[in-house]
């Protein structure tokens, strides 16, 4: 007997609701077959059979609350009875659309990581003496990503002698690979799509008849020259600050001695900011479709040798709807393809339906929901919705099905993991060794640039503040209060909670959604699509929620960050003055509106 427990399903996710359970008692499977739906409040996923049998037992029911760990189904495969599934081919299988999962349970594993708890006491191994070191440091950064950087330049502002090590790039995935380049790119799409839909609406005439068109060559030089400028900044902060740099590959011999390039250093303090790169589907076809080129991750795409006729996108997450809209104003044909019954699930509802039309009217973007992929066939995605076989054929497909942790060096120092590779810490950054840290996406919390780089605020203070330097603030990560954006056209920027998950809380809200078609910068931009969503506390006014998609979402959604830090209430963001003619007035409106109970201006 098999017994089937529920899996990390990676985010550092910890339980889920069953959405829907797909098989019944007695019902023959195949390993792979579906058997339930989850939901959670980052992803929805579909869990496959780790083996075939006979449903033995069904132990949830929809709606249920799952914790990672349960056993949920039992399959009679005609073997003796099995704690829990293997573990999946890949380590770190990410969440979106069918991926497969690490079906292990995790272990316990002392306190959740969001939480402080004082570090736990090293298990192995002790430190050894070495004899041949080559300079010592009171904080030594592993990884000059925004996270690394970041720490590296406050600890040394705060009084303490610090190395960083970096083995590929300074600024790391954010500024090489991630957020600046896609901006960069995305910034091309909007000004063409402006350009080719826009310009004769306002009063631009072109001279010739022809057809605008992009230079792709020259986009990507634009791009680089982008990413050159801010990494070379990087560099030059870093010694301006005094910290020491070593490029090459860091690894830990003990949590005080690291190596890099054959030599030794030894530090008081090591903070972990290895980072994360594209996860990979382990289905067939797909090493081969990797080896062929067809099938690329959100690096390669960013320097493809011209701009594709037609793009398949697995995953309807963030990085694959950034990318798909990119291409989509770009002119080519996107096809998406999401596990899940809805592309970008963790965002509001609203956000996500005014999303999906866009992206089909708009970009004629085709997304397949609720599809399992199967395999890659030469140019072609083999998915299947409802048992029904379907393919996809494209010039390139982009694999974005999320990113794993980087812990390669840091392997035999007793650092406690959870089953994801995540490196374990609390609010500080502290983890289970005493003096080691981790922040960034290696931790997995929210794996986004302004999180990392918080983070390294926050654990550079903690440090300092050990060490008695007299700058240092006693401050930690709330990871409550982090916004998050979607630089997609149009934008899409959010913080806090979503109304579905304030109904399934069961906790009270009053809401208001304020048109951007009602904005008088919007009718003079020419650009009127979406609204402000504030979710607020009926009684008490506190933000629970906003929710902003259109032009400028992103910049907007600072104004509530800052709200709910001042712990503001709607009361104070409908009195602050908002300048008109902007699209923030929408702000002010829709706080209005649940301040008095009655719009202004609709
Ligand atoms: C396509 C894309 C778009 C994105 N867009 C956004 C966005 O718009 N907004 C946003 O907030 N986030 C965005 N992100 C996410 C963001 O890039 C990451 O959250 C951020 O880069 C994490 O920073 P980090 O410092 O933790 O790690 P990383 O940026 O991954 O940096 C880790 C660094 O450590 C180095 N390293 C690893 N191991 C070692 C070792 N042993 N020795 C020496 N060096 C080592 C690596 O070379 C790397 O430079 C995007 C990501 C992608 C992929």
């Amino acid at each position: 007997m098999f017994k089937v427990k529920f899996a990390d399903i990676g985010e550092g996710l910890t339980e889920g609701k069953v959405a829907e359970v797909l098989v019944k008692l007695g019902q023959e499977i195949k390993e792979g077959d579906a058997l339930f739906f989850v939901e959670t409040d980052k992803v929805n996923s579909e869990i496959p059979a780790p083996v075939g049998g006979k449903i033995a037992k069904v132990l949830i029911s929809e709606g249920q609350e799952i914790k990672v760990g349960d056993v949920v189904i039992e399959i009679d495969d005609g073997s003796a009875t099995v704690e829990a599934a293997p573990a999946a081919e890949e380590e770190n299988a990410s969440v979106v659309g069918s991926t497969p999962v690490s079906n292990d349970l995790i272990p316990s594993r002392g306190p959740a990581p969001t939480q402080n708890v004082a570090a736990q006491p090293t298990p192995t191994p002790v430190a050894t003496k070495h004899t041949d070191i080559e300079e010592s440091f009171d904080v030594i950064v592993v990884g000059a990503g925004i996270g690394g950087y970041v720490s590296a330049i406050k600890t040394a502002q705060l009084g303490l002698k610090t190395l960083i090590i970096e083995k590929q790039y300074y600024g790391g995935v954010c500024l090489n690979v991630g957020c600046i380049p896609t901006k960069s790119l995305l910034r091309t799409a909007k000004v063409f799509e402006d350009i080719v839909h826009k310009a004769a609406n306002l009063g631009i005439d072109m001279k010739t008849k022809d057809e605008p068109s992009i230079n792709w060559n020259k986009a990507l030089e634009r791009k680089d020259g982008v990413v050159n400028k801010l990494t070379g900044g990087v560099k030059v902060l870093l010694t301006k600050n005094g910290v020491k740099q070593i490029i090459g590959e860091a690894s830990a011999l003990d949590k005080n001695t690291i190596s890099v390039n054959g030599k030794k250093y030894h530090c008081d303090n090591l903070i972990i900011a290895s980072g994360s790169v594209p996860n990979e589907l382990p289905l067939p076809g797909f090493a081969e479709g990797r080896e062929s080129g067809f099938l690329i991750d959100s690096t390669k795409i960013l320097s493809l040798p011209k701009i594709p006729k037609t793009l398949t996108v697995i995953g309807g997450g963030v990085i694959g709807i950034e990318f798909g809209c990119l291409f989509a104003a770009l002119g080519t044909k996107v096809t998406v393809i999401e596990g899940a019954p809805k592309i970008l699930p963790m965002l509001d509802q609203d956000v996500t339906a005014l999303m999906t039309k866009t992206l089909k009217e708009k970009y004629k973007i085709e997304i397949f929901t609720n599809a399992k992929v199967k395999e890659v066939k030469g140019k072609s995605v083999v998915f299947e919705i409802d048992g029904k076989e379907q393919t996809v054929k494209s010039d390139y497909c982009l694999e974005s099905i999320g990113r794993k942790t980087v812990t390669k060096g840091f392997d035999g120092i007793g650092l406690e993991l959870s089953e994801r590779k995540s490196i374990i810490a609390n609010d500080y950054g502290e983890t289970n060794l005493e003096g080691v840290y981790a922040i960034g996406d290696v931790t997995s919390k929210i794996m986004l640039a302004h999180v990392a780089s918080h983070a390294g605020i926050v654990t550079a203070n903690r440090i300092a503040l050990k060490a008695n330097k007299p700058e240092a603030h006693d401050i930690k990560m709330d990871y409550s209060k982090i916004p998050s954006c979607i630089y997609s056209h149009p934008e899409i920027a959010m913080i806090g909670k979503t109304e579905q998950q304030l109904k399934e809380e069961g906790i009270e809200y009053k809401t208001f959604k304020f048109p951007f078609a009602a904005i008088g910068k919007a009718l003079a931009d020419d650009d009127t699509t979406g609204f402000v969503k504030i979710i607020c506390e009926p009684k008490y006014k506190t933000l629970l929620g906003a929710h902003i998609i259109g032009n400028r979402a992103t910049d907007m959604i600072s104004e509530f960050t800052t709200l709910i830090e001042c712990e503001g209430t709607i009361t104070e963001l409908a009195r602050a003055i908002h300048p008109h003619p902007t699209m923030s007035e929408a702000i002010g409106e829709a706080a209005e509106a649940l301040e008095s109970g009655k719009s202004l201006n609709l």
